[in-house]
This record gives C-alpha cells, structure tokens and sequence, in this order.
C-alpha cells in the first residue's frame, strides 16, 4: 500500500518548492524581447534583487545555474595563473575550487572539514603569511548545502581588513539567499553569488553576481574576459538584450518578478524569522529522536548551522532507507547525502537531508518531520518518541512570542 498520492512536498535543498504565483506567472505567451513591458520589467527588478542581496553595488544576471555563476564570479575577477585560497567545509566548497582550478587559477583550499565554520583565525594567519599578496581572492560558501554548515562573513572580512590584505572577499549564497540572513555590503563582502532555484523560489536557470565597486577594479585590470560572462554589459547595458548577452530567459523573468513580489510582501526580516523558527523546530526533533538511537544532527552547535538546509546521520545504510521510504509511502522526497561518504560507506548512504528553504512553512515541516517519525517506526529505527512534539512546541512558542502574532492581523481584517 501507499500513501504517497496527493500533493507531494520536494524537501530537497534545491530546487525548492516553487509558489504556485511563481508557477502561474510562467504560464503564458512570450513576450516581445526588445521593447515594452519586458525591458521596464527587468529594469524594475534590479533594485529589488540588489535590496534582497542587501547591496548597493551591482548586478549581472546569467541564463545558467549556480556552477555558471562560480565561473562568471572567477572569470571576471581572477587571471589564469593567479591564486585563489577557498574555504571548503562541504562539497559546494570543492566544487568551487575545482571550478577555478579548471579555470587555471592556482587554487589552495583550506579545508574545514565537514562538521565546522570557517574559521576567521585560520584565514587571518594565512593572509598574514601572504606578504607578497599573491592571493587575490578569499572564496567562502555562506552556506555548504551538503553539510548544512554555516559560516560568519563579517569575521573573514576582519581577517583580510586585520592583516592588511587586498584580496577580494567572494561569498557563495546560492543556499542561504532569501533564507538565513546576510548583508553584503554591511558584511563587508566583494562579490556574492547566488542561483534562482533556491531561496528565490524559481525554476533553476538563472544566477546573478552580486558586486562592490573593488571586485569592478579587479574586472578592469583584467586583460580579456570571455564575452559571454564579461559582466560590464550586463551589469551597465546600453541595450536590454545586453543584460542576457542574448534572447532574454523571457518566463524565468516572470517566475522571478513573481518571487520578488511575494519576498516583498512578506519582508525580509520577516523571511529570516520564518525560516530560522521552522529550522529551529526541525532540530528539535532530530534533538528529541536521537535521545535514544542513532539520529544525529550533522552539526552540533546551533549557532554554526543553516536555516535552509539540514543534513543528518543515522548511519549507512539507514540514510537512503528512511528516503526511500518516505517518497514510497508519504509523497515526501528528502535530500541525499551529498559528499558525505565516510570510508566504510562510499556513497554517503548514512546521511539524508531536509530542504527547508523559500516556500516553506509550518505545515509543511511538522507534516515532513510527521512523516520522517512515521518512518523512523516503520523500518524500526532505533529513536526516542516525540520528536514532532518536540517540533510543534517551538512553533507554538514562537507564536506566543510573537506580541502581535500575524494571524491576529488577518483574523481582523
Ligand atoms: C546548489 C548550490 C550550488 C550549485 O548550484 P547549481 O545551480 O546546482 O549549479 C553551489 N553552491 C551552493 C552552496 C549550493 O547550494
């Protein structure tokens, strides 16, 4: 027998859940590419993307996912045989690397396992030790997705400020964008990358580079960069096709006018709340389950973990199991564990993760924990009862909290 028919939730980091407003916007005829309301439509939404990103620098859009951003972040902004020290604490971290790497940047990565932040003191020491200023960039990922790890960027842009280091500081936000707070310019980072699929809420296929008026002075002191990633026209177009170096991705525009009007409407800071109160609601949970087995959070210290992604242990192969499980039975698809082999499971099938990133609320996590705890029994694995009342405690509380809770708004309209 399944359970599965009806509405199925996609818990994975990515792509998140798209709003049915996202969805609706997309369904229709494509629209003229060279004048009226498209050209005005994009022109609208660059100060909205830049309030989101919390910045006051500049935008350029890709018609790519996250990868195509990393590419277009390096290329603008770093020469092949110049170096760039990245700070790796998952998968993300490596992928980035090996991006540059590709690229023929010299690449030193400095690796923080799988289980911490970026540490600022590691940073500052290596930068100190960089008298000649060889490195020209400091790559960090705000969020790893795969390990759910998440780092400070104002203490990373103390270290290079502290040893008096010119390096570009770059931060990958393609996680965390729209979920756990960041302030680019007030953080004091040069460039920030982020994709449409995450905490935007669109389809996957576009990204955008975010950039201070010091990652523009490295892009001029660059001899060539390839035409299709070069972001001068595309952050400064004389024409609109310049913005997409080519025919506009007409319908992802729409999907993302329709994300920015629903980011809007419910605030940012409002945004960050709601996710860190259903994230703080998802590890009471695994917190109240591995009590008594082997559930565990793959990050100890609440401080140091998203609010848009969670990875957890229970041990090969229990990780894949308890997935296969609840996209049989509950219509529920959880993330896999990414890069989280361990030497005697290769394939990382101890680890599975929970996408709690955009169009997520209440319901939607107390129904995923409900099922996760379903299954838990089900499959027999070892774990202490309660977790989804542990779960619904902290939504309660957090309603009670709040002096005027929302919906006493809406019941008195
Ligand atoms: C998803 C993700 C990426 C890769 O994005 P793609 O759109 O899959 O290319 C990179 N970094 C982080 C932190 C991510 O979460």
């Amino acid at each position: 027998m399944s359970l599965a028919h009806g509405r199925t939730y996609l818990a994975i980091p990515g792509p998140s859940v798209i709003p049915d407003a996202v969805l609706q916007a997309m369904h229709r005829a494509a629209p003229n590419i060279y004048e009226g309301a498209l050209p005005d439509l994009v022109d609208g939404m660059i100060p909205e993307l830049k309030a989101v990103a919390r910045t006051n620098g500049k935008v350029a859009i890709y018609i790519a996912n996250g990868h195509g951003a990393w590419e277009a972040a390096l290329s603008n902004t770093v020469a092949p045989g110049d170096k760039v020290l990245v700070c790796a604490n998952g998968r993300f971290g490596h992928g980035w690397a090996e991006m540059a790497d590709c690229l023929g940047i010299e690449t030193e990565v400095m690796d923080f396992g799988r289980q911490s932040p970026v540490d600022p003191d590691r940073v500052a020491e290596r930068l100190r030790a960089d008298t000649a200023h060889e490195i020209k960039a400091v790559l960090v990922v705000h969020v790893d997705t795969s390990s759910s790890v998440r780092s400070e960027i104002a203490p990373v842009r103390a270290a290079l400020d502290d040893a008096g280091h010119p390096a570009l500081l770059m931060v990958d936000c393609i996680a965390s964008l729209g979920c756990d707070r960041f302030e680019m310019d007030a953080w004091g980072a040069d460039l920030m990358v982020t994709g449409s699929q995450k905490g935007l809420m669109v389809p996957p296929g576009l990204s955008f580079v975010f950039f201070n008026d010091r990652a523009a002075e490295a892009r001029a002191r660059l001899p060539r960069v390839s035409r299709y990633w070069d972001w001068s026209p595309r952050s400064d177009p004389e024409a609109f096709y310049q913005y997409f170096g080519g025919t506009a991705p007409t319908h992802h525009l729409y999907g993302l006018r329709a994300s920015l009007d629903l980011i809007g409407g419910e605030g940012l800071e409002a945004i960050w709340r709601r996710h860190a109160t259903l994230a703080r609601a998802i590890w009471a949970a695994a917190e109240r389950w591995g009590e008594d087995g082997p559930m565990r959070l793959n990050i100890a210290d609440p401080a140091q973990r998203s609010h848009a992604v969670t990875a957890l242990r229970l041990g090969a192969p229990l990780g894949s199991k308890l997935r296969e499980w609840t996209d049989r039975q509950t219509g529920v698809v959880l993330g896999i564990g990414l890069g989280m082999s361990e030497p005697d499971d290769p394939k990382g099938t101890g680890f599975f993760r929970f996408g709690h990133m955009g169009h997520v609320n209440a319901h939607m996590v107390l129904g995923l924990l409900g099922t996760v705890e379903a299954g838990l029994k089900a499959l027999s694995i070892p774990h202490a009862p309660g977790g989804v009342a542990a779960a619904a405690e902290v939504v309660a509380e957090a309603s009670m909290a709040a002096e005027q809770p929302d919906w006493q708004d809406t019941a008195a309209e």
